[in-house]
């Protein structure tokens, strides 16, 4: 008897529903910015990665627009067949004087630049320890990389340290991987001490710096510039589509870790290279992240001034503890983080509830930009203080 091979979709989307985990795309209208029109509505945004207000930028916009106009939309091709491009070369120049690394490699995502980089690194033969709250591109290059992976609790370095002593010598290479800034939670890696287990165990260390590039660190280069570990021996990738404000990834590291992958990463070898316009914009925004230190300032002034103002108004929402742009309280179960999200969003505050899962406790996630005026987070506290205050007390 015919059956129908895909009837198993519906039952799941059924389930996905009915654990409160459906989930559906918001449509911004205009320019992304510190306010955003969505759905007609328009809202505070504090759900948006562009940290430092760049992805509506004249400047970008224009270097976007002048490449296409030099080098057409497309880049025709893979980087090692039709598709690289002097651009190409130049952004990576500017990533590595960034990050003061050897060199660096732009992938179409960092994404892609996590799966590719980790699947070459390591194989069968191999280790992955891995932060039980790393991002799903780095739990998918450990996947796909098919070394053996184990997760260790979230930053607990005595336990890496324990695993580390146990597994080791059984394995022919180890990788460790890290977000450097957790997306979903806001605090940082213990990047000093996972650089000395990684040393002491001639580990590999890869740290994904997608949330620190342009936020963190003295020249905004990253967790590693914040931590002081600039010149050390590690792998860090990036994305060119949160402070940069554009689309794409990168590694940076040593010339021949970048010559290996250049032959090796399968997600960059066998894609089409970035597009002249976001290569352009990501290059705009790197020159303007190092001569406007002052985004940089504003962004930290804001960080602060939300959180002192959380404290004073809401002594009881408990905020994660975070060192960077990502706010994040918890509430009691997933209808509760819907209902405070959707309450938000009818006060013109767009911050939306994150649920598993994409993170084990359901919560509302603050994201806050350089661009956000004092009124702006004065308005999500009074939104929070009139809505949300008694759900999670
Ligand atoms: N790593 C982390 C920690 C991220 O949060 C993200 C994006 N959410 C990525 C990698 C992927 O970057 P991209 O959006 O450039 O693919």
């Amino acid at each position: 008897m015919p059956t129908d091979p895909y009837t198993w979709l519906e039952e799941s989307l059924a389930t996905i529903h009915r654990a409160d985990w459906y989930r559906s795309v918001q449509t911004i209208h205009g320019l992304p910015g510190a306010t955003v029109v969505l759905s007609e509505q328009q809202v505070i945004n504090f759900a948006s990665n562009d940290y430092l207000g760049l992805a509506g930028d004249e400047r970008l916009i224009a270097a976007a627009i002048t490449a296409i106009k030099e080098f057409g939309t497309g880049s025709t091709g893979s980087r090692l067949l039709s598709g690289h491009r002097e651009l190409h070369r130049e952004l990576e120049e500017a990533i590595a004087s960034t990050k003061q690394t050897e060199d660096s490699l732009v992938f179409s995502s960092g994404y892609l630049a996590n799966l590719g980089t980790i699947a070459a690194l390591v194989g069968k033969r191999d280790l992955i320890l891995s932060d039980q709250y790393n991002h799903s591109s780095l739990k998918n290059g450990a996947i796909l990389s098919g070394a053996a992976i184990l997760e260790y609790p979230h930053c607990d370095i005595a336990e890496l340290k324990t695993q580390l002593s146990q597994q080791r010598q059984n394995y022919r290479r180890c990788l460790i991987l890290t977000d450097s800034v957790f997306s979903m939670d806001g605090d940082l890696c213990p990047l000093p001490e996972l650089l000395d287990l990684a040393d002491a165990f001639n580990c590999m260390l890869l740290v994904d710096e997608a949330h620190a590039t342009g936020v963190l660190g003295k020249t905004g280069a990253g967790c590693v510039e914040h931590f002081g570990c600039t010149g050390r021996q590690l792998i860090q990738i990036g994305t060119l589509s949160k402070a940069l404000g554009s689309l794409g990834g990168y590694v940076a590291g040593s010339s021949t870790l970048i010559d290996f992958l250049r032959n090796r990463a399968p997600s960059w070898i066998y894609t089409t290279g970035l597009s002249p316009a976001d290569t352009a914009a990501a290059l705009a925004a790197i020159k303007i992240v190092q001569q406007e230190p002052q985004r940089r300032v504003q962004l930290w002034r804001n960080i602060d001034y939300l959180k002192k103002l959380i404290q004073q108004h809401l002594p009881n929402l408990k905020l994660l503890p975070s060192e960077s742009p990502i706010l994040c309280f918890q509430l009691h179960s997933t209808t509760d983080a819907l209902k405070a999200g959707k309450q938000l969003r009818d006060a013109g505050i767009f911050a939306p509830a994150i649920r598993p899962p994409t993170v084990p406790t359901s919560r509302i996630r603050i994201s806050v930009m350089a661009t956000h005026q004092t009124a702006h987070l004065e308005k999500l506290v009074a939104v929070l203080n009139s809505n949300i205050a008694t759900t999670v007390s």
